[in-house]
């Protein structure tokens, strides 16, 4: 009668005798396997250098950026050229890295990533 040293099993039937699996080891073994195939290339909308993966080599990089004049630049050197700012200072925008646009280029290959719009 060695079945009375396993109380599990006579107590309530075949149905003890199968613990229940870990639950946190298969899905953690599919988030693992789902992730290699799937390149997730996340492009975050900012203005400055962002780790992402290069579209062109596929290279894991921290972005180079350069500031160009946007559709933002041109309105507000309009619209400090209306309230009177005639005198240069309407070209503040264009020296202001805040006031323009952004582009994001690999620093590897010198692909160009995306162009952050400020509008
Ligand atoms: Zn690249």
């Amino acid at each position: 009668m060695n079945i009375d040293k396993y109380p599990y099993m006579d107590t309530t039937g075949m149905a003890a005798t199968y613990p229940p699996p870990p639950p946190y080891m298969q899905p953690h073994e599919t988030v693992v396997v789902t992730s290699v195939p799937t390149v997730v290339v996340r492009y975050n909308c900012t203005d400055t250098p962002t780790i992402t993966v290069c579209p062109a080599c596929r290279q894991n990089i921290t972005t180079r950026i350069e500031r160009s004049p946007g559709l933002m630049t041109w309105l507000l050197c309009g619209g400090l050229a209306l309230v009177g700012c005639i005198a240069g200072c309407c070209l503040i925008p264009f020296c202001v890295g805040s006031c323009q646009d952004v582009d994001h280029y690999c620093p590897n290959c010198n692909h160009h990533i995306y162009k952050y719009k400020r509008m």
